[in-house]
C-alpha cells in the first residue's frame, strides 16, 4: 500500500493547522453527563430544558474514557462533568452517580470541575443528599480536590439566592472537614450580583470573609470561614449558540468549528465533549461542530484513540470544506 513519508506528511499537514491542533496538543475531557434541566434559560448553549431526554451517560462509559485518557500522554488531567444539569441524576438517574464519579476521578489525581446551575438547593428531597454527598467526598480527598462551579448571571433564574444558600450550607457545616473551592462565573455586566453575594455572605450570622492572593499565579480568591475558596471569574458576553442565537448581545463567533482550545496562550489545550446523546464534539460551546459519535453500532464505547483519529480527519475535511469557500467566496464568514 502507498505510504506517505514522514517529512511529506509534515509539509502536507501544514496545510492543516486546525487539525494538527487536534492531533497533537494536551486535552481535556467534558462530560456533558445529561441534556436535561429544570432550567431553560434564554442563554443556554446547549438548549437545555425540561423538555429535554433524562438519558444519562452512564457511569461506566465516563469511567471507560477516564481510564482510557489516563493511558494517553496527550490527557491534561482535567475532567470537566457538567449538563444540562448533572444534579437531576438524583432523581431522573442514580443517587449514586455524582458522588461515584467524584470518587473514581479524584482518586486518580484527576482535577475535577462539576458544573452546576445550583437548583437542587431549592428541593427539600435533593438538598440534603446532594449537600451530604458533596461534603463527604471532600472530606475523604486532599483539599481542593474537585471544584465546583456555579453560575451567577442574569439569566439563570435565581442565581444569586441559589449561589447565597449553596455557599452558606458549605461555610456553616460543622461535618466539612476540608477545603473546597468554587469557581463562580458571570458576564462583565453581571459583576455587580459578585458583590452582592460578598455583601450577603459578609452579613450573615457566623460567616466570616477574607481575601488572598496566591503570589504565584495571582489569582484572587474570596475565602468563607477559613475554608470555603472562592474564584470568580466574568466573561464578555454569552456565545451565540443554541437558544442563545436568539439574544441580541450574544457574540456569534467565526468560524465557530475551529473554536475548541482552552487554556492560556501559554499553555493552550484542546476541549473534546462527550454527550448524552452519543457524540464527541471538539469545543465547548462551538457553533458549527466538529462532531464524531463515542457509541459503535452495539452502544458501546469506541475506543479513544479511533475516536481521536476520527476527530483529526473530520477537522481535515472542515478546512478543506472552509478553504474551498473561502475560495470561491472571500468575503466568506461562517457563524
Ligand atoms: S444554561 Fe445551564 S441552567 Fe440554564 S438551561 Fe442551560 S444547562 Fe440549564
Amino acid at each position: 500500500m502507498f505510504k506517505f513519508s514522514k517529512s511529506f506528511e509534515r509539509k502536507f499537514n501544514k496545510f492543516f493547522p486546525a487539525s494538527e491542533l487536534v492531533q497533537n496538543l494536551p486535552y481535556f475531557m467534558i462530560f456533558k453527563a445529561t441534556h436535561w434541566c429544570w432550567y431553560n434559560c434564554p442563554h443556554c448553549c446547549e438548549s437545555s430544558d425540561k423538555n429535554r431526554s433524562k438519558t444519562f451517560i452512564p457511569e461506566s462509559v465516563v469511567k471507560y474514557y477516564v481510564d482510557s485518557a489516563l493511558q494517553d500522554t496527550k490527557f491534561c488531567n482535567n475532567v470537566i462533568i457538567t449538563g444540562g444539569e448533572l444534579m437531576s441524576a438524583y432523581e431522573h438517574h442514580d443517587i449514586n452517580y455524582v458522588p461515584n464519579l467524584i470518587n473514581y476521578i479524584t482518586d486518580k489525581n484527576i482535577l475535577l470541575d462539576l458544573k452546576t446551575n445550583g437548583a437542587w438547593i431549592e428541593k427539600q428531597n435533593l438538598q440534603k443528599n446532594i449537600l451530604q454527598d458533596l461534603i463527604s467526598c471532600s472530606n475523604n480527598h486532599r483539599p481542593f480536590a474537585y471544584q465546583i462551579s456555579l453560575s451567577l448571571d442574569k439569566y439563570h433564574p435565581n442565581a444569586l439566592e441559589n449561589n447565597y444558600k449553596i455557599l452558606k450550607e458549605f461555610a456553616q457545616n460543622k461535618e466539612l472537614k476540608q477545603s473546597m473551592l468554587f469557581h463562580i462565573s458571570g458576564f462583565d455586566s453581571d459583576k455587580d450580583m459578585y458583590e452582592k453575594l460578598l455583601l450577603k455572605l459578609k452579613n450573615t450570622y457566623n460567616i466570616s470573609l477574607e481575601k488572598t492572593v496566591d503570589f504565584t499565579s495571582g489569582q484572587l480568591f474570596d475565602i468563607l470561614n477559613k475554608n470555603i475558596f472562592i474564584i470568580p471569574s466574568f466573561s464578555p458576553a454569552p456565545f451565540a449558540n443554541g437558544r442563545a442565537k436568539n439574544l441580541s448581545e450574544a457574540k456569534p463567533t467565526d468560524f465557530p468549528q475551529f473554536n475548541f482550545l482552552g487554556g492560556s496562550p501559554e499553555s493552550l489545550t484542546l476541549l473534546m465533549a462527550f454527550d448524552a446523546a452519543g457524540n464527541v464534539t471538539l469545543g465547548e460551546n462551538s457553533g458549527r461542530k466538529i462532531t464524531v459519535p463515542w457509541r459503535d453500532k452495539n452502544n458501546n464505547p469506541r475506543p479513544l484513540d479511533e475516536i481521536r483519529k476520527d476527530l483529526v480527519i473530520k477537522t481535515k475535511l472542515e478546512e478543506i470544506r472552509v478553504k474551498i469557500k473561502t475560495f470561491f467566496l472571500p468575503n466568506y464568514i461562517e457563524r
